[in-house]
């Protein structure tokens, strides 16, 4: 059977944004994300989180700085109790040729083989574009840019809605 899930981009949907972020007290979950999640869960999806995080590459920190970010956060999830089925990173440099970075989609065909994931009936919440060219290349239609920090040049985005926060997604996200 397959699983329809909702992809969240990490640093500004889920935390707000801080460059290069590697601290657990620099982490600032992001007003709203526990309910929206604990909304999405209860319309069965399953939640997975897709985040580029070039600042390994550029050894502003490790991939054992970013594994220990990682664990903390998804105790804060379980803790309120939301499961987070998986966490994917692109650890390279916009420079690289890998195919997890978005705009590419490796990490969302990862996950949709991985854990047999209905595309057509997922979403992508971002605040990048690249997160809306990344999940329509892997086959979601479903996409939501989020404002905040980053400006986004709305009148040429691809993203099926911009909303003013993550607390707005119920509105669209209804089944
Ligand atoms: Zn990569």
């Amino acid at each position: 059977m397959l699983k329809k899930a909702i992809f969240l981009d990490r640093d500004g949907v889920v935390n707000k944004e801080v460059n290069y972020l590697f601290k657990i007290e620099d982490f600032e979950f992001i007003d709203g994300i526990f309910d929206a999640c604990l909304y999405f869960q209860n319309l069965g999806y399953a939640i997975i989180i897709v985040t580029n995080q070039s600042g390994i590459a550029r050894k502003y920190y490790t991939e054992n700085d970013y594994q220990t970010v990682t664990k903390w956060m998804l105790k804060q999830f379980e803790d309120n109790g939301i499961e987070i089925l998986n966490v994917f990173h692109c650890p390279h440099g916009p420079e690289s040729t890998c195919e997890c970075r978005k705009p590419k989609p490796g990490m969302f065909l990862t996950a949709m083989i991985q854990n047999n994931i209905d595309m057509e009936k997922s979403w992508m919440i971002g605040d990048k574009e690249v997160d809306v060219i990344a999940a329509n290349s892997a086959g979601i239609n479903h996409t939501i840019l989020v404002r905040n920090a980053h400006s986004i040049d709305e009148s040429n985005s691809k993203a099926e809605f911009i909303l003013d926060s993550i607390q707005h997604t119920k509105h669209v996200i209804t089944t």
